[in-house]
């Protein structure tokens, strides 16, 4: 049986369209899925939309729409968003799913049967922004929330109460005996660090109706709407069949891997894993932890007017040039920053220079002197060897989500074979009679750019597939077999050169 791979994103509220900052982690998960898929295993990759909560409310009021149909509306942008980034989701959930609401309303009974959800008072300052309720030591100088640059609000209510405080000490052990769960290893200390805060306690898991409206009820009490945070994060259950495809659901949970971004990794490390203990189901493998992008070193914001739309970023250049710039600029545990120029600059000069180029002129000597015909070469050993080993870099990078240097690991061999052609000087071997070693060289190269698009086809899908027809290959990358990804290109293959695949970018301005 094929080992089965479930990889999540955050879900993001509908409150605004989508940018730049948002699917640099939905595209971290696609690249996942195709990893996966192409060392053979069953994939489940659910991205969403969380279309509850005052803020969507609010944003639905202020065009004149009903929640519901602004979601809508809202939902299909997104979606609109990320079929223009080549993302292969299986699922795309919306926490207003008719299957998603039942399936909270029973994890929440079955969490308030085991005795861990209660109701009580609660009285605090709390952020509108985040969310959540904040500690008066945590806002700035100004009396506001630090993220928010906005007062919180005192807050009195009735409301359910998540026993967090029981699952402190198992919280802990997880954590701490499993170094690997949480990456990087500076966003675990941190989370250890919170659960040792004195002020640790339970969590609201609901607002009072008055105050939040548009949300799921509680069962069997009306006034009462169930809080962002057992919505929200049951989408990771609820996406994959919990409470409507249970074989399904059995298949593929737990999560190998949720891709969030820094400022929830509280609610991901600490409140999630808590809530599956409550319910009995395993926890999630693995939680990895991205940094923030800025766009030409200043925070995405409306009001700074340098939102990205990358809708508008595809149309211009293309998905693969968004995909492979993101990753290959800035290690994703870290802030990166989105620059035009070295946009340009990163994806002129290694796609259409360092790869695009060394195809070109691969498949032209080839048609110049084998026919167009993959030649009967022998595979130059040391670049063989060399290959793969950078397939072993390549691995284990990924393992640990450092797409930044598995790109380099990539471009390392591209590199070389660079070097080994112009070192080699194939169109001078053939022209002097060494027809044997020119087809040598000709034939290494062309393995390594076979390698290189199975290699790269995580990042860059679409030009991947490009570099495989020209090669000659009929079969689509997405359907390629585990099995037979790695046997050399065979010899007597027709190639097809049809041009540069990757065309340079001449302008400049944003
Ligand atoms: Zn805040």
């Amino acid at each position: 049986m094929k080992p089965k791979y479930y990889v999540t994103t955050a879900i993001d509220y509908v409150n605004a369209a989508p940018h730049i900052g948002h699917a640099l982690e939905k595209i971290a998960a696609d690249i996942f899925a195709r990893y996966y898929r192409l060392k053979g295993h069953d994939v489940f990759f659910l991205t969403g939309v969380d279309e509850h909560g005052s803020k969507v409310e609010k944003a639905a009021k202020a065009k004149g729409l009903e929640p519901q149909a602004f979601c809508d509306e809202m939902a299909a942008k997104f979606q609109d968003a990320w079929k223009q980034l080549n993302l292969s989701y299986n699922r795309f959930i919306r926490t207003t799913d008719e299957k998603h609401c039942s399936a909270v309303q029973e994890l929440f009974q079955i969490m308030e049967k085991k005795g861990d959800i209660y109701k009580n008072t609660y009285k605090g300052l709390y952020c509108e922004g985040c969310e959540d309720f904040v500690r008066e030591r945590d806002l700035d100088e100004d009396g506001n929330c630090p993220n928010h640059k906005q007062p919180p609000i005192m807050c009195l209510e009735e409301n359910y109460f998540f026993k967090l405080t029981k699952y402190k000490d198992k919280l802990r052990k997880w954590l701490t005996d499993n170094p690997d769960v949480l990456i990087p290893d500076g966003r675990r200390k941190e989370v250890l660090n919170q659960l040792d805060d004195e002020e640790f306690g339970d969590f609201s898991v609901t607002r009072a109706r008055s105050s939040l409206s548009w949300g799921i009820p509680v069962p069997n009490s009306p006034d009462q709407v169930i809080y962002v945070w057992i919505d929200a994060l049951s989408n990771y259950l609820t996406g994959v069949g919990y409470g409507d495809n249970k074989e399904q659901f059995e298949k593929f949970w737990p999560a190998d891997l949720h891709l969030i971004g820094k400022d929830i990794t509280k609610f991901h490390a600490i409140y999630w894993p808590a809530m599956l203990m409550a319910a009995d189901l395993p926890l999630p493998k693995r939680i990895s932890v991205h940094g923030f992008l800025t766009v030409e070193g200043q925070k995405i914001s409306k009001s700074l007017g340098n939102v990205i739309d990358p809708k508008q970023l595809v149309e211009r250049f293309g998905a693969d040039a968004v995909r492979f710039y993101l990753f290959a600029a800035a290690p994703f545990d870290k802030d990166g920053d989105f620059s035009h120029e070295d946009f340009l600059n990163k994806v002129n000069s290694e796609l259409a220079n360092n790869l695009g180029n060394l195809l070109n002129r691969t498949l032209t000597l080839v048609g110049r002197n084998c026919d167009g015909k993959v030649p009967d070469g022998q595979f130059e050993n040391n670049l063989r060897e060399e290959s793969n080993e950078i397939h072993a870099v390549v691995e284990k990078h990924m393992r640990q989500c450092e797409f930044a240097k598995a790109i380099e690991a990539i471009f390392a061999l591209v590199d070389q074979a660079n070097k080994y052609m112009n070192d080699e000087k194939p169109w001078t071997l053939f022209k002097e009679g060494n027809a044997a070693q020119g087809k040598t060289v000709l034939y290494t190269v062309l393995d390594i750019l076979r390698r290189t698009a199975i290699e790269i086809y995580p990042f860059t899908p679409a030009l991947a597939q490009t570099i495989w027809y020209q090669l000659g290959f009929d079969d689509k990358l997405d359907e390629l077999k585990a099995e037979g990804a790695w046997d050399l290109i065979p010899a007597g293959q027709a190639v097809r050169n049809e041009g540069p695949i990757f065309k340079r970018i001449e302008e400049v301005t944003a």
